[in-house]
């Protein structure tokens, strides 16, 4: 037999069968994620690099299978992106942020320019009446506009660039912040700048990561820099882990950083800390 359908063929394919059970398992437990109220979101700091001072954060999502143990978003999310379920998820992490946001606020916490980054997958972004109900969840929470900002992949909007552009331009003429996430690792990261109304770009850890041993993508980091302040965007480095990193891309111009070197994704309570002290009564 022809080798698709030879004995090595048959000799995978309980292997096979192993895998479809496992996303098979993954999906059900996935379902059933907010039910069981397993998902829990966690809070970056993200810093200004020529002062130290917290400018921000990033809300990232955990969950925690009681069947799976912990589970890691890059896993999960391109899974729920698939089914479907990204929709429910997504609402969840846009309530539980906002949420947290209000409590924040009513504690009086936050810097008069503290922003709350919310990843958002292009999925969800493209749903249908996405932009007015964020708005309307931002009314019900009484959090601001210019509170959040919006993280998106590059590689969703391709698909219906045009539709992307109208949804993106609303969310601005709101107030509501634009970041391009992960930029320079998808096709046509030069392009969206020209033709998305962002506010911001995020230089992706694939970039910086080796950015004081080489030459190269320092070469990439400076350009990529350059070119976002041209188009008027502030800059955001991620996986920053090293204070030679933080150095360097403070000195071609990057605004603010994220990172192991600052703090890890913390849960609220820790995340607190970072806070401003509420006031005395
Ligand atoms: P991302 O948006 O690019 O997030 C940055 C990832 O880098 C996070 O991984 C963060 O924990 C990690 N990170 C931050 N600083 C450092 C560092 O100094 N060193 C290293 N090695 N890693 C660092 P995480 O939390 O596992 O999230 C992975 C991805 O899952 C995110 O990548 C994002 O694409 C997606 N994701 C996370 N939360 C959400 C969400 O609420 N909604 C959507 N749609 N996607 C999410
Ligand atoms: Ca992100
Ligand atoms: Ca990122
Ligand atoms: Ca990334």
């Amino acid at each position: 037999l022809p080798a698709p359908f030879g004995p090595a063929w048959r000799r995978y394919t309980p292997f096979l069968a192993e895998i479809l059970a496992e996303r098979r398992r993954l999906r059900r437990a996935l379902r059933q994620a907010i039910p069981m109220q397993e998902l829990a979101l966690v809070y970056q700091p993200k810093v200004d690099l020529e002062t130290a001072r917290l400018v921000g954060a990033e809300a990232l999502l955990r969950w925690h299978s009681a069947e799976l143990g912990p589970m890691r978003p890059d896993i999960f999310i391109p899974l729920a992106e698939e089914t479907g379920d990204i929709h429910a998820i997504g609402d969840w992490v846009l309530d539980a942020a906002l949420r947290q946001l209000a409590q924040w606020q009513a504690e009086a916490r936050l810097e008069d320019d503290f922003a709350l980054a919310i990843n958002v997958s292009s999925r969800q972004l493209m749903q249908a009446g996405f932009v007015a109900a964020l708005l309307q969840r931002l009314e019900e929470h009484g959090v601001p506009a210019w509170r959040i900002k919006v993280e998106v992949t590059e590689s969703g909007l391709i698909q219906d660039i045009r539709d992307a552009q109208e949804r993106l331009a609303a969310l601005r003429a709101s107030g509501v912040g634009v970041s391009i996430d992960d930029f320079g690792t998808g096709y046509s990261s030069l392009s969206y700048l020209k033709s998305l109304p962002v506010s911001e770009l995020k230089i992706d850890r694939s970039f910086v990561k080796d950015i004081a041993h080489n030459e190269e993508d320092r070469k990439l980091v400076e350009t990529i820099i350059v070119i976002a302040h041209l188009f008027g965007c502030s800059v955001v480095a991620e996986g920053i882990e090293h204070e030679a990193e933080r150095q360097i891309l403070r000195g071609f111009g990057c605004e603010h950083g994220q990172g192991y070197l600052f703090a890890r994704p913390l849960p609220p309570a820790e995340f607190a800390g970072w806070l401003t002290a509420p006031p005395a009564n």
